[in-house]
């Protein structure tokens, strides 16, 4: 499948430049030349909106900013064309961190509403800047000369486009299929799992949101050239809603849509604009009314965009498995066992005037498994959260190996050696398993976006898929690995996050609820699988609902009830408990 891929990819860069020194009319290479420099932007959308999750009105601001740095030094400084481009994307850099750190801590629709609010402000601002020529824009933008030759603005100049284009989209292709990539992927699930994770969920909003930035400044950068002038008009916010919707009809979240999406948008819109005059009978720009249905209906009934037609057609994608051999990644010193591990110390968490959790304390020692059990709404998943830094105390203490972790976020917790799963299975559901656990060794590797865009990550990455293969086979689940974690059953699902967990090589697993919603079997296979971690020394502290599955299982229990701890001790010594007892079955029944 990857070479049939990697052979499209080749067989459309020899079609796009056979067109180059075919007899293709001009009108068809100016065509092209739009598509290509739209196709930019819209990747840029496809990465930021359609994978990342983070909806974009202003993108064509930042065409605006690469067009008018082209512009504006050529006309007015005389600067070489290689040079602005390099001005514009540091300025788009900067202007695109300076928003960023802004507006991407924001949430729902606040991120959309900003980007319109910040798209307008561009816009204005070049508009009413004297020395950007206000709204009549700059005249007479050299053409781009590459050794001396110059491009003009028809065939040379769409040799470069498109090379440019496919690049960009090669690119993007690699990154997503990357460390950071899939750090970029899980944004869109919401944050806590990848926090967990140890992913700084802020900075790879800001990475993707640079990219798309830098994505958008090239392509304004080219189109400055191409029309050899620039005005405020297609640098405005309805530009900017045209660019997402070619994102979205061409299928936000694939690469290609981007294409497909530029291409239908630029085609269609050209004969709209012909067309509807004639039918309505005055002009206007009534092609965008048109746009806005068919973007109502493309979300209603072809929510992925017209890309998903395709890739429905073609094979699912399976990684090749070339990492035998591969480096072990690095490991953290382990505590000895019987060490004190983990000391919970008058931990409080108060939700208004709710006690969730009543200063509550244990301690957990190396190489045990501890179970922390009570009936629902007991409070088990506050204190987990607690411990594991998803949620703040309201007071008390927590020390991991010795140091104290209260305050810390779950990032620097996770980095610390404690990794959890989660009650209601968090993951990425359009990942395989196994990029779903290689999400688990993301502290445990490196690269960066630039290695990855430029494929020089490979070896790490061999490496981190050998550790993802290793830990699904520790748990018994190698054979699902190039499947589809969407496509499980629940059962495996919860598996595949304790190998996802196993993956950052933790001191301290926590396990919420492992156990919730299997079947018999499955309960029994899982508790198997738990016991065969302890034999290799792993520490557990294992959140559960059901008495009996703990029982056999762990070296201590602590009961809580209502948020308070009612019992700690060996499971005999709670078995015997009459206030348990009378906890479970005050509430059972
Ligand atoms: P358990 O995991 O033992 O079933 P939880 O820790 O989920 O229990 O919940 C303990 C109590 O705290 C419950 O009464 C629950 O309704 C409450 N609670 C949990 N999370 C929140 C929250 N974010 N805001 C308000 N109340 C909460
Ligand atoms: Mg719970």
């Amino acid at each position: 499948m990857a070479t049939l891929r990697r052979f499209g990819f080749g067989l459309l860069c020899l079609v796009m430049a056979a067109i180059a020194v075919l007899p293709v009319p001009d009108f068809w290479i100016t065509q092209l030349n739009y598509i290509g420099i739209y196709a930019m932007v819209a990747l840029g959308l496809v990465l930021l909106t359609g994978v990342a999750g983070l909806t974009s009105f202003g993108q064509a601001a930042f065409v605006g900013v690469g067009a008018y740095t082209a512009a504006y030094l050529a006309v007015t400084l005389g600067v070489s064309p290689w040079l602005t481009l390099l001005v514009g994307i540091a300025l788009s850099v900067v202007v695109a961190l300076v928003l960023g750190a802004i507006t991407l801590r924001m949430s729902g629709h606040y991120l959309p509403l900003a980007t319109i609010a910040w798209g307008l402000t561009i816009y204005y601002t070049i508009s009413n800047m004297e020395f950007l020529g206000k709204y009549d824009g700059l005249l007479g933008v050299p053409p781009i000369t590459v050794a001396g030759f110059s491009l003009g603005t028809g065939r040379g100049l769409y040799v470069l486009i498109w090379a440019l284009a496919l690049a960009s989209a090669l690119a993007v292709t690699h990154l997503l299929d990357s460390r950071p990539g899939r750090a970029i992927r899980s944004l869109k699930t919401g944050t806590t799992m990848a926090e967990a994770m140890g992913i700084s969920t802020l900075r790879y909003k800001i990475i993707a949101f640079v990219l798309a930035a830098v994505l958008a400044s090239i392509s304004g950068w080219l189109f400055a050239h191409f029309q050899r002038s620039v005005n405020p008009t297609p640098f405005g916010v309805h530009k900017g809603i045209e660019y997402l919707f070619m994102a979205v009809l061409g299928g936000v979240g694939h690469v290609w849509g981007a294409f497909i999406g530029a291409g239908v948008v630029k085609l269609v819109e050209d004969q709209l604009q012909v067309l509807l005059p004639k039918l309505i009978g005055t002009s206007g720009n009534f092609e965008i009314i048109v746009f806005g249905l068919v973007l109502i209906a493309v979300l209603k009934y072809a929510p992925d965009g017209l890309w998903t037609f395709v890739t429905k057609r073609l094979p699912a994608p399976r990684r090749v498995r070339d990492w035998q051999g591969a480096a072990p990644l690095p490991t953290r010193d382990k505590p000895q066992r019987g060490d004190l591990l983990l000391e919970v110390d008058q931990v409080r968490k108060q939700f208004g005037g709710l006690v969730a959790v009543n200063d509550v304390s244990f301690a957990i020692r190396a190489g045990d498994i501890v179970g922390l059990i009570g009936p629902n709404g007991a409070g088990k998943s506050t204190t987990f959260n607690l411990i594991t830094g998803v949620l703040s105390m309201t007071r008390g203490a927590v020390r991991f190996r010795g140091q104290p972790v209260g305050g810390l976020s779950s990032r620097q917790i996770a980095e610390r050696g404690m990794s959890r799963t989660f009650q209601h299975v968090k993951m990425i559901p359009e990942m395989t398993v196994l990029e779903n656990v290689a999400l688990g060794g993301y502290l445990r590797t490196r690269s960066g976006p630039l290695r990855a865009m430029l494929r020089l990550d490979r070896a790490e990455e061999r490496c981190l898929f050998a550790e993802a293969e290793a830990q699904l086979a520790r748990i018994g689940m190698a054979e699902q690995m190039h499947e589809l974690a969407g496509n499980l059953a629940l059962g495996p699902q919860r598996l595949m996050e304790i190998a996802r967990a196993l993956c950052t090589d933790p001191a301290l697993l926590l396990l919420d609820e492992p156990a919730a919603g299997l079947r018999h079997k499955e309960k029994q296979a899982l508790a198997d699988v738990l016991r065969q971690l302890k034999r290799e020394g792993l520490s557990i502290l294992l959140v559960e609902h059901d008495m009996d599955f703990v029982m056999g299982l762990t070296d201590r229990i602590v009961v809580m009830e209502f948020g308070t701890r009612l019992i700690e001790g060996t499971p005999e010594e709670v078995q015997a408990s009459p206030i348990v007892r009378a906890a479970y079955l005050g509430t059972e029944h």
